[in-house]
């Protein structure tokens, strides 16, 4: 069975269209036309734009991943999610002790054979990291890496995978076995020289996580993570555009020098996202929203109550990017970095019916996945 969907303005992930009717079957986009031969069909109100690829995501709808490493927390953070045209994401996962990483595991390879929507992988972050640059990390569980988590790492039953790791506490030949059992490494809360994130690259690395926070940074006679991140022409990028996060100029020179095909937005969102909680207890402290920061009771900031569409109007509109690129960092570019540029972050035949529709002031109205509403601001 067949749905066409009628759009008033739809971009593809290359141009803006008008008066578009877009066939979908079985969650696929079988053809897009333009010209409005079409009557009949779902009518959407607004720009179509390809839904938003979150590839780090701690928590969201009130539960955080780490918390709740379970099925039903994927599903519920999804939710939270599409509020904030959110149709993909790799929830998650930070430093942690090894039963709560293979729990984290179990419950994404659940999601995955199930087929959850809006669920594609799951993310590492830690905990084999740099205890300087470990941020609100907990140190008693930073370590290097074992066989266990390498095999946890490795399963091929949990969709995309990523891991963030520090480059000087894992050797680049444990980078390059990841690589090569399809693990997507980036690199991150890391205190490595530019000399030691060059040999990372060349094992196989392709991406840093959160570009200027918690990493070496970028001097004169050392040109650390952020140089080097910044000079390679390959990684991508993730980067959180929150302003709390990463100054505009920042954020700016970044994109200048890496161009919005490197560049992902992220969220790093925490629980607090798609929910109106404003404390979360968190180990021996507790995470509380001011506005939208997150942050320890002593300031420290403790992941971000971003989301996805927040950061694609900070974008375009603070940082000056026109629109379409905007939404492609959000979109395509991440799509491209896991290596689903032919499934995501674009709509045309062959690609997954993920979208959302945006107003003129880029507030989400809906969002779709597989061609399913899975969020509408009006109802
Ligand atoms: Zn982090």
């Amino acid at each position: 069975m067949s749905t066409t969907y009628l759009a008033e303005t739809l971009f593809n992930g290359n141009e803006i269209l008008n008066n578009v009717s877009m066939t979908v079957e079985n969650g696929i986009i079988t053809a897009i036309e333009t010209g409005n031969k079409a009557t009949d069909g779902v009518k959407l109100t607004g720009l179509v734009s390809p839904g938003f690829v979150d590839v780090q995501v701690n928590g969201g709808g009130g539960v955080l991943f780490n918390q709740d490493p379970s099925l039903q927390a994927l599903q519920t953070m999804v939710q939270g999610h599409a509020i904030y045209g959110t149709t993909a994401m790799l929830p998650t996962l930070i430093t942690d002790e090894l039963p709560v990483i293979e729990r984290a595991a179990d419950a994404m390879a659940e999601a995955i054979s199930q087929g959850t929507a809006g669920i594609i992988g799951i993310h590492f972050e830690g905990p084999h990291l740099s205890e300087p640059k470990r941020g609100i990390h907990s140190s008693s569980f930073i370590r290097p890496i074992s066989d266990k988590e390498l095999a946890q790492y490795c399963r091929q039953d949990l969709g995309k995978v990523i891991v963030t790791v520090a480059p000087e506490n894992v050797p680049a030949d444990i980078i390059a076995e990841l690589v090569k059992q399809g693990v997507h490494v980036c690199l991150g809360h890391s205190n490595a020289t530019a000399d030691v994130v060059e040999k990372a690259l060349q094992a196989g690395a392709t991406g840093f996580t959160h570009l200027y926070n918690a990493m070496s940074p970028l001097t004169s006679r050392e040109p650390g993570m952020v140089g080097v991140a910044l000079n390679d022409n390959n990684s991508y990028c993730g980067l959180i555009v929150d302003h709390h996060h990463v100054h505009a100029t920042s954020c700016q020179l970044a994109i200048k020098a890496k161009g919005w095909q490197r560049i992902m937005l992220v969220t790093d969102a925490m629980a607090h996202v798609g929910s109106d909680i404003t404390s979360l207890p968190y180990l021996d402290t507790e995470i509380i929203r001011e506005g939208d920061k997150l942050a320890l009771p002593n300031g420290t900031l403790a992941g971000s109550a971003l989301d996805m569409a927040t950061a694609v109007r900070n974008t375009h509109r603070d940082l000056g990017l026109p629109l379409i690129d905007s939404l492609n960092m959000a979109s395509a570019t991440p799509a491209t970095f896991l290596g689903l540029e032919q499934q995501l972050g674009k709509l045309a035949v062959g690609y997954s019916a993920d979208f959302v529709v945006l107003d003129k002031s880029q507030q989400v109205q809906s969002t779709w996945i597989s061609g399913n509403k899975v969020f509408d601001a009006h109802q």
